[in-house]
């Protein structure tokens, strides 16, 4: 029997750091008092002086300054409608690309983009894509579908109840689409698809949000739609989940890759080899070679899709913008390609669940408003906009990136920027 060089590796070290027979103690479930958060989400002076006096064994006055300093807490009730237990704010450096050029069906300009990170390389390399994609007259991009998923589960006791179950819907889809869109001026219900595994019923609600990222609002439709079926359908339902966790909310899937879940964007541009020479450091066959490579690299590891590295440039930019970050879970998939064009490259990428807002979420606080203006995409209107900056800037990152290994810089950049400051 071969146990794995790993494991026995990892048994040493926890052999070393821990008396093996205290262990099962320190494991054990605890009994020892606490005094609990009193939730709140009324921000007031003092409900945030009470949290930081309940912080104070780990936390120092300094700490709170930091995080609670007179700005923030002046602005304590505008954080407040986007947050619980509000102790303050953490701040992030901010850092801006561009001008990034973008022909697109819906952003059409030259947009300086803020994003905000805490990876020294990461601004600089974007930036660097954004100015070769510039030269070389700019991104092409256009949103090319729509629609935010919510999937809720109906549960029957048979196959046969689940199939009598889809007929009800199927009849009554003009009196569900009503109560969904009852909730909301700007979500419309644009597609219903039942999907069926024997007893359980998946209800595939696809909707428009405006310019909302629309998260909230089809959870808030979708559950007007289900209620509107738990009051009507004749067929005994055992149970019903307004989420069956099949949407793909918040998590990479085979489902979002293929059919989008937000806004599907495709950005490319043609570099011309000189622009990449000189702007890049290396030569279209040098990016191409490397390209072959890392595309194999993503096959054999099973990625969804193939491409560098979408979620350091979704995520600089979604903080900065007031979108939820925790979305670039699903947000970072899709297909980056490089081909050659004569003796040029051309470089595109789609990325088919792009979740952006010019509204709603977190686009109304302070310096995410602002991030927003820096744009000139804040408000009704520019949701597409947005969306097609997101995919412009993850088409940067790609070149970049890509420029960076197939020259060998991609180490160096990172010593001289990152760790040697
Ligand atoms: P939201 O702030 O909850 O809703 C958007 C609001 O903006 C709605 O009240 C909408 O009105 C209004 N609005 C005004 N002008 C609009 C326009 N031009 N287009 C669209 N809406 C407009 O934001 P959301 O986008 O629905 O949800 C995003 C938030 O959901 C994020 O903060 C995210 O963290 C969170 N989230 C929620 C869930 C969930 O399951 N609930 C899951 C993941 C994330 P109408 O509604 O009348 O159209």
């Amino acid at each position: 029997m071969v146990i794995p060089f790993h494991v026995r590796e990892m048994l040493q070290r926890i052999k070393a750091r821990f008396d093996a027979d205290q262990i099962p103690q320190q494991m054990a479930p605890s009994d020892a008092e606490f005094s609990t958060l009193r939730p709140s989400r009324k921000p007031t002076k003092e409900i945030i002086g009470r949290f930081w006096n309940q912080l104070k064994p780990t936390a120092s006055a300094k700490d709170q300054a930091q995080i609670a300093d007179p700005a923030t807490i002046e602005d304590a009730e505008t954080y407040g409608t986007n947050i619980e237990n509000f102790i303050g704010t953490i701040k992030l450096p901010v850092g801006v690309i561009g001008p990034l050029r973008l022909n697109g069906m819906n952003a059409n300009g030259d947009y300086h983009v803020p994003l905000a990170t805490t990876e020294a390389a990461l601004v600089a390399s974007y930036a660097r894509g954004a100015y070769a994609a510039t030269r070389s007259g700019g991104v092409s991009t256009a949103v090319l579908y729509e629609g935010v998923l919510r999937t809720p589960a109906f549960v029957f006791e048979s196959l046969l109840k689940a199939g009598q179950f889809v007929d009800w819907v199927v009849t009554n889809i003009d009196m569900l689409q009503s109560a969904a869109e009852a909730t909301t001026r700007h979500g419309k219900l644009v597609s219903l698809e039942p999907f069926i595994d024997t007893n359980v019923v998946f209800l595939i609600c696809r909707y428009t949000t405006g310019d909302a990222a629309g998260q909230n609002m089809v959870t808030i439709a979708t559950d007007a739609l289900c209620h509107a079926i738990a009051d009507n359908c004749p067929v005994a339902i055992e149970n019903w989940y307004v989420e069956g966790n099949f949407s793909g909310d918040k998590k990479a899937s085979a489902l979002g890759l293929v059919t989008g879940r937000g806004r599907k964007v495709s950005a490319s541009v043609t570099l011309p080899a000189e622009i990449v020479e000189k702007t890049l450091g290396t030569t279209v066959e040098a990016m191409l070679d490397y390209g072959r490579v890392a595309n194999l690299g993503a096959h054999l590891s099973g990625q969804f899709g193939a491409q560098a590295h979408y979620a350091n440039g979704l995520a600089a930019f979604y903080i900065a913008t007031g979108q939820d970050a925790a979305c670039v879970a699903e947000s970072a998939m899709g297909v980056t390609r490089m081909e050659p064009r004569g003796d040029d490259l051309f470089c595109s990428v789609t990325l088919p669940n792009i979740l952006v807002g010019s509204v709603g979420g977190g686009t109304g606080l302070p310096s995410q408003t602002a991030a927003l203006n820096i744009l000139g995409l804040r408000g009704s209107g520019n949701g597409t906009a947005l969306a097609e900056v997101a995919a412009a800037t993850c088409l940067c990152g790609e070149i970049s990136i890509v420029a960076a290994i197939a020259a060998g810089h991609f180490t160096r950049a990172h010593e001289s920027l990152a760790r040697h400051r």
